[in-house]
């Protein structure tokens, strides 16, 4: 996991829901984030902030509350806020996408933090103007105000993703070789002859038809062959199982 979504920073001002509390709790491990700060909550804690965290409970307890936006982010390096309407004074509007690759590059340095607005107000004017940078999540002009759980999930995701979290760890498992590739091959048609499906010398282009089936399977591995193999020795007659390893 990336030590640099550590030092990422989720702020949530004046949040009247406390069930928003706890949905953004859980969008923030789900992805890796754990710092999660209140600035004047109306209700917290509370059972439904609670219910909504689920498994995301410690990500909860550990959040601190702050009397104001200034106390929340006073060690940071960076702060992004969120807003979902363009804002006269803001002399450029960063996509969520880009603002977590800036937020990634700094996080190496000191905390940086993304702050949200309440649910029902946005973000006051002297908060945005506490913030370095305006970030817009891109949805459609007509409804461009996403919930506030749903909009700490998007920046969460782009700051997982963007730290080269996003892939769960590759297959460990052996790959297939040419030599294993060949050898199903061999198998293939001998299997194709003994059942009297490829008639030798009869111009057939099952063996063409097999290799392109085959180059398409992206990262054979050495374990399928072997199955495929085991399969269609398993369909041999007795006496000519001995012939094939
Ligand atoms: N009614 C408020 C929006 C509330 S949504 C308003 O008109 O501003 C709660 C918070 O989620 C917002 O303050 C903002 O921080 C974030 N948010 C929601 N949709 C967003 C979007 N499309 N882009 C950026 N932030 C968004």
């Amino acid at each position: 996991m990336s030590e640099l979504l550590g030092a990422v920073r989720i702020v949530l001002c004046r949040p009247s829901h406390p069930g928003n509390i706890g949905a953004a709790a859980r969008a923030m491990k789900t992805m890796g984030l754990g710092d999660l700060r209140l600035v004047a909550p109306e209700r917290f804690p509370a059972p439904e902030a609670q219910w909504l965290a689920t498994h995301a409970a410690d990500v909860l307890e550990a959040a601190r509350v702050h009397a104001s936006l200034t106390e929340a982010i006073i060690d940071c390096v960076a702060v992004f806020a969120l807003s979902a309407r363009p804002r006269e004074w803001s002399p450029q509007v960063l996509a969520a996408r880009d603002a977590a690759q800036s937020a990634l590059a700094l996080a190496a340095r000191g905390p940086v933090a993304f702050v949200f607005g309440s649910e029902s107000a946005g973000l006051t004017n002297e908060e945005l103007f506490a913030c370095q940078h305006l970030v817009h999540i891109p949805a459609h002009p007509r409804y461009s105000s996403l919930n506030l759980a749903q909009a700490v999930q998007v920046i969460c995701y782009e700051l997982f993703v963007g730290a080269g979290a996003g892939v769960p760890a590759a297959r460990s498992e052996k790959l297939a070789t040419v030599e294993d590739v060949e050898g199903l091959y061999a198998h293939l048609e001998q299997a194709a002859v003994n059942s009297g499906f490829l008639v030798p010398g009869s111009g057939s282009k099952l063996r063409e038809r097999w290799r392109r089936l085959f180059s398409r399977v992206p990262e054979l591995e050495r374990e399928e062959v072997n199955i495929v193999r085991g399969f269609l020795k398993a369909l041999q007659p007795q006496g000519q199982k001995s012939r094939n390893k």
